[in-house]
């Protein structure tokens, strides 16, 4: 039996998630379809290596002190990792969610006891939108810090850090495609940056759910969006600091239907129980797979769990109404 370290608590625990191959769609496609386990970090989701990141060089760079108060503006999993590693950490949590979010995700917030405040969903553009008002909160309240994932670069210096390289590890650097989809962008970013570095034929395809601008940008240069997702924590209507310059060489757009049926796929086939931005990568790497055709090692974020989701995403009655399922 292989010995595993004892780590210090919850901040220890982060990262060093397993890659788990994907049996149906790896043996339907010929393909290793692999899925970086993220929901096995200590707050669920890969978004712990950003918010530890992101806390720790505001430590190292004395913007925050003891007791301080860490303010963001989130879908939900960063606020969760933050709220996590400022109980760890002896620091306060303020998080700014879109009422748009699932119920599931507000609910675990409160539970770790995040100060969470709801705001209506509204574009970037609006001085109300979710993310402006997180940065004017942590202006108005004394120690307290704008952790600003989209545009702060800890974010992607974590993936760059961590995520690429124990896929080259784990992998032995055998691995023909990356590919996930894009919130802040860091996950992709980064690890694509430390992937391309390493072999610069690594394929880095960016996945991108409907209602999203990148996949347009990839293609043509130019942010369009089209259409809607019911997908959470996914999908941009900018280029943020994180995704600039990011290595890019196609994208692929991945629709509501093919993402639901990918996660019912993986529940009834493989065990999994997964939440709604991995049907979106888990949709990508699929449609990779068949057109690349068998002998090709394809690796993917498993983000985070079904359960976050249960009421829209595992919802039929939900599904339905939204069109998605007949
Ligand atoms: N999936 C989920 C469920 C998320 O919460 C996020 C983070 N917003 C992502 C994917 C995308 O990660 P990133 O912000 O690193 O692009």
């Amino acid at each position: 039996m292989m010995a595993l370290p004892i780590l210090n608590g919850f901040v220890s625990a982060i990262g060093n998630t397993p890659l788990l191959r994907i049996p149906s769609l790896s043996e339907e496609t010929g393909c290793e379809i692999l899925g970086k386990a993220e929901f096995l970090n200590p707050g669920g989701s890969v978004k712990d290596r950003a918010a530890l990141y992101i806390i720790e060089e505001a430590e190292r760079s004395g913007r925050l002190k003891a007791g301080g108060t860490v303010v963001e503006g989130t879908a939900g999993n960063t606020g969760i990792g933050l709220t996590h590693i400022c109980n760890a950490k002896g620091y306060k949590s303020i998080i700014v969610i879109p009422e748009t979010q699932s119920k599931e995700k507000i609910e675990i917030l409160r539970t770790l006891g995040a100060d969470v405040r709801l705001v209506p969903a509204v574009p970037y553009a609006n001085e109300n939108n979710y993310v402006k008002v997180a940065g004017r909160i942590a202006q108005e309240i004394p120690n307290a810090i704008w952790a600003n994932q989209f545009d702060n670069l800890a974010n992607k210096q974590a993936h760059y850090e961590t995520t690429g390289p124990e896929i080259w590890r784990d992998t032995n650097g055998k691995i023909d495609v990356w590919v996930t989809s894009l919130g802040t962008g860091g996950t992709y970013a980064g690890t694509a940056e430390y992937l391309k570095k390493q072999n610069p034929n690594i394929r880095c395809i960016v996945a991108d759910p409907y209602g999203s601008g990148i996949y347009s940008f990839v293609k043509t240069g130019t942010i369009q969006i089209e259409g809607s997702s019911i997908t959470e924590g996914i999908g941009q209507g900018r280029i943020t600091k994180n995704m600039e310059g990011m290595p890019a060489d196609d994208a692929i757009r991945i629709d509501d239907k093919e993402c639901i049926r990918i996660l019912e796929h993986v529940l009834r086939k493989d065990g999994l129980f997964l939440g709604g931005s991995v049907g979106i990568n888990l949709g990508a790497a699929y449609k990779i797979a068949k057109e690349l055709g068998p002998g090709h090692t394809i690796v993917t974020v498993l983000c985070d769990t079904g359960a976050k989701y249960q009421s829209k995403v595992f919802n039929h009655e939900f599904l339905k109404e939204k069109g998605i399922l007949p």
